[in-house]
Order: structure tokens, then C-alpha cells, then sequence
């Protein structure tokens, strides 16, 4: 029934002078996301998106629903634009979309971005009505809270009829606004922390401490999983492994055990500096959150972040955790965080970690430990793979 899929990307008509960089790469993206479905050409004009529809309606938009970018969608007609046209493509959409007519209130919408169309929004939304009413004497109008809306664009090119408007996760498109390095936990905060940073255009790439036997592969897996889901938005996920063992196993002769986790985390942000350095990543992206755990505090942060030059972005900071689980939930990463297995850190959790350690404290606990060459080794051992989103 539909020609095209309408898409409206929003905060991109903004961006000025970068603006077709950023369309192109939206376009490119949503050609990554629908490149399992028959090639087609998608149309770019004045603020929005034209995605042909080839019989595949429901795949098209369930592949474009998770293009970061995209405002909303809206499977649509496409018809010249005369009202002769427009009113019967409403009439055809109405037939469709309202199954039962009796008692049913709708109204039309009309958006003009064609200033030289003779009739005003109000005027074409007024006559497209009247149209449908005409053809189908049981439905109502009622313009403040319809039970069926059908919109319509009068645009420069043609006129666009559609029943739905169907939301996008919004956002910028992947890779424009740069690298990030994020911290990846098999845990249920950072894969969230990881879409976020995605959400706002940044190529996301993974950093996984695996402390192997400590944590079984099993917890390896998971973040496996993670990164396959989360590749259903990114359309891949680079996933770095750092060995962790022998630096923990260090920190734990070495170091009191209230300032193991401090200490620990100190060596997992200096290990992601030089991921970052290397991967030309501009960020540190982790799931931290204020006050959710004793790492957390603000006092552990500064002495955590004092390691690293490289600005460190915490997405999730000011959210509740009840928040941080139904946006798991949304993205569809919340069942595989809960999985039971061992996290690195979970496995060396002394009984009562410094909740407010200094940095003097730092610097004692970690006077016996050759940092620069457990970094640079454990740097050396890293494992890189991608995943790439399911055809
Ligand atoms: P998450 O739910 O993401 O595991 P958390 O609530 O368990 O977070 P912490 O253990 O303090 O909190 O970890 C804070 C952040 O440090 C994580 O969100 C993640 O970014 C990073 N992190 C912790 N453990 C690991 C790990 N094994 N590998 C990679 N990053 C980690
Ligand atoms: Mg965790």
C-alpha cells in the first residue's frame, strides 16, 4: 500500500555549514541498516528522508527504527499534489487504516512546506477531511483527541499521506561527532552507557577487563552478547579484551585491600588512555553513576580520573537506577546483564572498600607496583574483535 518511508532527522537540519555531512552520513547509515533488504536509492530533500518501500514495509521500518538520528518514520503514499489526488489517497488510507467506522473520531493534519500551494495547512486538512467523510458517513471528527489521525505533507516535490508516525530512537548518526573508547562490564549500566555515547554520534568501541580464570568465559560471552545486541544499533562493535589478571594479582600482593578497587580502576583507566591513543578515540566513555556504588563516590572519581588526561564521559551519571533498567530493557540488553556470571570486579571486592580514598593514598598503595610496564603489557596482550549487526 505505501511508496515511501518519510523520514524527519530534526536536530541535523540545525547543524549549519556541517549539514549535508551529516545528512550523507545518516544516509549511509540507513543504508548499513536495511543493506540485508533489496538495494534501493534513498531521496534526500529539505529536511527530510524518502526511503522507497519494495514490499518490504515492516523490515524497512524495523531496521530504520534503530538508525540514531531518526526523529520519526511514517510508511506513506506518495501522490501529486492536486486535492483531487490527496483526497483520494486519504479515502484509500481511511478504507486501510480504520477498520470499524462507527462512532470513530479522526481528523486530518496537514503540513505545508510548499509555500506556493494555493490552500493554507488549515485549508487542505479542512477539504481532505470533508473528502473522507463524504466517502465514510459513520466516522466523527474531532481535532483535539481523535481516535485516528491521517497526516499529510504537502512538500515541494509531492504530497505525502500517512496513518502513523512511528518515534526514532533520535539522536545524531554514528561516527560525527568522533571516537570513544568505552568501558564495557558484562554489568547492566555501561552496554546502556555505550548506546547513550552512540545516541549523540559517536563511534563507540568496546573495553572489556577480563580476569580469566577468575571470570569464566562465560562472563566473556555475555559481553559477547552485549556487543551483538548493541550492534543492532551501531551496525558494529569493535570489542577490545584487556587480560587483567596479572595486574590484579599484582594489586592484590601489593596493595591494601581497602584500596584495591580504587587501585584497580586507576589501572583500567590508564589501560583505556592508551587504547584510546591508539585507536585515535577522542573519549573515555563509562558506566559510572554517582554514589551507586563505593567506586563511585565523587571522592573515588577524582583519584580514579586523576590518571587520565583524556576527558571521560559518564552518560548515565544523573540517572536513577530504576532509569538505567528500563532503557536495559528498551534496548534490549537488560537479560543478558543479569546473567549470573563473575565480573572481574565483583570477584576482587575487598569486605569494606575506601569509600573516600585521597590521592596520598593512592600513590602509597601503589608505590610497589612497575605501573608503566603492567600497562604496557597488558596493552601489548589485547584481543580485538568486531561484531557486526545480524543480516
Ligand atoms: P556496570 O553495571 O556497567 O557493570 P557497575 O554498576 O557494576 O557498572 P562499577 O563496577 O563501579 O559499576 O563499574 C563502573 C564502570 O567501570 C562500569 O560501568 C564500566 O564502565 C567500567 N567497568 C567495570 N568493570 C569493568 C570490566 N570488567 N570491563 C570493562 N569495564 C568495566
Ligand atoms: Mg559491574
Amino acid at each position: 500500500m505505501y511508496d515511501v518511508v518519510l523520514v524527519r532527522y530534526g536536530e541535523i537540519s540545525l547543524k549549519g555549514r556541517n549539514r549535508s555531512f551529516f545528512i550523507n552520513t545518516l544516509i549511509k547509515r540507513m543504508q548499513d541498516s536495511i543493506s540485508h533488504l533489496e538495494k534501493r536509492k534513498i531521496e534526500s530533500h529539505a529536511g527530510r528522508l524518502y526511503v522507497p518501500v519494495k514490499n518490504d514495509g515492516p523490515q524497512l521500518i524495523e531496521a530504520l527504527k534503530k538508525v540514531f538520528g531518526i526523529v520519526s518514520l511514517s510508511p506513506a503514499v506518495r501522490v501529486k499534489k492536486d486535492m483531487e489526488s490527496m483526497s483520494f489517497a486519504c479515502i484509500k488510507l481511511a478504507e486501510k487504516t480504520i477498520p470499524d467506522k462507527d462512532g470513530i473520531k479522526f481528523k486530518v493534519e496537514c503540513r505545508r512546506s510548499d509555500k506556493t500551494f494555493p490552500l493554507s495547512s488549515m485549508e487542505i486538512g479542512r477539504d481532505l477531511g470533508a473528502a473522507v467523510l463524504k466517502n465514510y458517513n459513520k466516522l466523527g471528527v474531532d481535532l483535539t483527541k481523535p481516535h485516528y489521525s491521517i497526516g499529510v505533507e504537502v512538500r515541494d516535490e509531492d504530497a505525502f499521506i500517512y496513518a502513523e508516525k512511528i518515534s526514532g530512537p533520535t539522536g545524531l548518526p554514528i561516527g560525527v561527532t568522533g571516537r570513544g573508547i568505552c568501558l564495557l562490564s558484562g554489568g547492566i549500566d555501561s552496554p546502556v552507557a555505550l548506546w547513550l555515547a552512540a545516541k549523540r554520534g559517536i563511534d563507540v568501541e568496546g573495553l572489556y577487563f577480563h580476569s580469566y580464570p577468575f571470570t569464566s568465559d562465560k562472563a566473556k560471552e555475555k559481553v559477547d552478547d552485549l556487543c551483538r545486541v548493541l550492534s543492532k544499533y551501531c551496525g558494529r562493535v569493535r570489542l577490545h579484551t584487556v587480560h587483567f589478571t596479572e595486574i590484579q594479582k599484582a594489586i592484590k600482593l601489593n596493595c591494601d585491600e581497602d584500596m584495591i578497587i580504587t587501585i584497580m580502576r586507576r589501572f583500567m583507566f590508564r589501560i583505556a588512555e592508551e587504547v584510546a591513543k591508539n585507536r585515535k578515540a577522542l573519549a573515555l566513555v563509562t558506566g559510572e553513576n554517582v554514589a551507586q556504588v563505593a567506586s563511585q563516590t565523587l571522592e573515588s572519581m577524582n583519584v580514579i580520573n586523576q590518571v587520565v588526561d583524556i576527558p571521560v564521559l559518564r552518560p548515565l551519571v544523573t540517572m536513577d537506577k530504576t532509569e538505567i533498567i528500563d532503557k536495559a530493557h528498551d534496548i534490549g540488553t537488560y537479560g543478558i546483564s543479569i546473567q549470573p556470571y563473575e565480573d572481574c570486579c565483583t570477584v576482587f571486592t575487598p569486605q569494606n572498600p575506601k569509600t573516600k580514598p585521597n590521592l596520598q593514598q593512592c600513590i602509597e598503595a601503589e608505590k610497589n607496583l612497575d605501573i608503566e610496564s603492567l600497562v604496557e603489557e597488558a596493552v601489548n596482550k589485547i584481543n580485538t574483535e568486531v561484531f557486526y549487526r545480524e543480516k
